[in-house]
């Protein structure tokens, strides 16, 4: 008779994962089983959620065909954008290739919805970095404060609360826009739920009803629910090489939100006059709607990977944030190994756990934009998805690696496994 549990720990033995790490990985496992049955409802929820928009929007085969050249009448882009508006619950939504990254679909809900004269305010400290240059917090060619739009910012208060004497003060009669970073991204601060995000812009629309809401939606897709076009926001905007597009887009982003607010981005990614009636989907629209159909659930198995890795290192005694117990608001996890080692050991595990490139050895190195040297793990089937199991850090106190993704939860699992063997060998902890 075959032992199934034993085949698969040879397996784990096969691909260098010590008896040790097994045990201690499998204990851990164990006790979060009502925790990943709480994931798997709301994968199960948002399962239906993007099939009955499917089914209510009418794909069809055709729609999984492409166009060239213009791209007018394109069925499948016209149709997955009523597929988005559906999910998110708004009026329209702009989801192109042409959108080259979440960068860019900021850049375009920013610079589309704002004219010479307004101010842009965040309530909640500082934005993603790659915003300070489209903001021209950090002077850039092309830079909203280029074309006079000018820019105020209210940090969160200490406990990671909103500063609502702040929020009312900064806000007057220019204030035109507002953008609410979902996830922490790269800082410390807690991630805001939708119900946070809610309160918030029913507090700034208190106070101004015509101020635009955005959310930068970023990793938050599908981890809850409900989305912030639900609780108020004007639009969401992300990127589908992140949650939303399953794994499976090759490129591209989204703005979902009120007609027009879309239609001011659409006007500006093509051009005035033409709009969201040209802009061809090429090749591109079977793995649009089929990624979005299992965004879902792989956004289920990378928060299963993040709770997993948040429990193995906060029991080894590091900080990790979210801790192992919080609710989740999206999908990226922290560990704080206070050493570079440690998070050089990490990022390794990572990479030799990839499908892609998982022979080479990940370096820290000078990247442009950042301050210290920054080690990255990847080995992605599409190059740059964070959706798929990938870690960076910077070497730098307090030497934390950042790590999300994972489109099977079996792969984050023995990529996680990886890492621990990686700081066992290393000696930085003992099992
Ligand atoms: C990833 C991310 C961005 C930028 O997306 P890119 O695709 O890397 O340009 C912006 N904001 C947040 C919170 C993100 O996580």
């Amino acid at each position: 008779m075959t032992n199934t549990a034993d085949e698969v720990k040879d397996m784990y033995a096969r691909l260098g994962i010590s008896e040790k790490v097994y045990r201690f990985g499998r204990e851990i496992l164990d006790s979060l089983e009502p925790r990943f049955a709480q994931i798997d409802k709301t994968a199960e929820y948002n399962q239906l959620k993007v099939l009955g928009a499917m089914q209510e929007n009418k794909v069809s085969e055709a729609c999984l065909l492409g166009t060239t050249g213009y791209g007018y009448n394109d069925l499948g882009r016209e149709t997955l954008e009523a597929v988005y508006a559906s999910v998110f619950h708004t009026e329209d939504a702009l989801v192109r290739p042409q959108i080259t990254c979440g960068t860019h679909a900021l850049a375009l809900a920013l610079m589309s919805n704002l004219r010479p004269g307004d101010e842009l305010l965040s309530p909640v400290g500082k934005p993603y970095d790659t915003l300070e240059e489209v903001i021209g917090i950090r002077p850039s060619k092309g830079s909203l404060a280029e074309y006079g739009v000018t820019y105020r910012q209210v940090d969160l208060l200490a406990d990671g609360g909103f500063d609502y004497e702040g929020i009312q003060a900064a806000i007057h009669d220019k204030t035109r826009l507002v953008t609410i970073q979902r996830s922490k991204g790269y800082q410390t601060r807690p991630t805001l739920s939708v119900a946070r995000i809610g309160e918030l812009i029913s507090f700034i629309k208190g106070i101004k009803p015509d101020i635009i809401c955005m959310v930068d939606n970023c990793y938050g897709e599908f981890v809850e629910c409900t989305e912030p076009s639900e609780a108020g926001a004007d639009m969401v905007v992300g990127s589908l090489i992140k949650n939303p597009g399953g794994g499976l887009a090759p490129i591209g982003g989204y703005i979902a939100g009120k007609r027009t607010c879309v239609e001011n981005a659409a006007y500006r990614l093509t051009s005035p006059g033409l709009g969201k009636e040209v802009g061809a989907s090429l090749g591109i629209l079977r793995d649009f709607y089929q990624g979005l159909f299992l965004a879902p659930t792989v956004t289920a198995s990378a928060l299963k990977g993040a709770v997993f890795a948040a429990n193995i290192y906060e029991k080894l005694g590091f900080r990790v944030v979210p801790d192992s117990v919080e609710t989740r608001h999206d999908i990226i996890q922290a560990v704080e190994f206070g050493t570079p080692e440690g998070v050089t050991a990490f990022c390794r595990g990572i990479q030799a756990a990839a499908p892609v490139d998982g022979f080479v050895t990940p370096e820290p190195w000078d990247m442009p934009g950042y301050d210290s040297p920054v080690i990255m793990a990847a080995g992605a089937f599409v190059s740059g998805s964070s959706i798929e199991l990938s870690a960076d850090g910077p070497m730098k106190p307090p030497y934390a690696v950042y790590f999300q993704g994972g489109l099977t939860f079996e792969h984050a699992r023995f990529g996680i496994m990886k890492t621990l063997q990686n700081i066992t060998d290393a000696g930085i902890v003992v099992l």
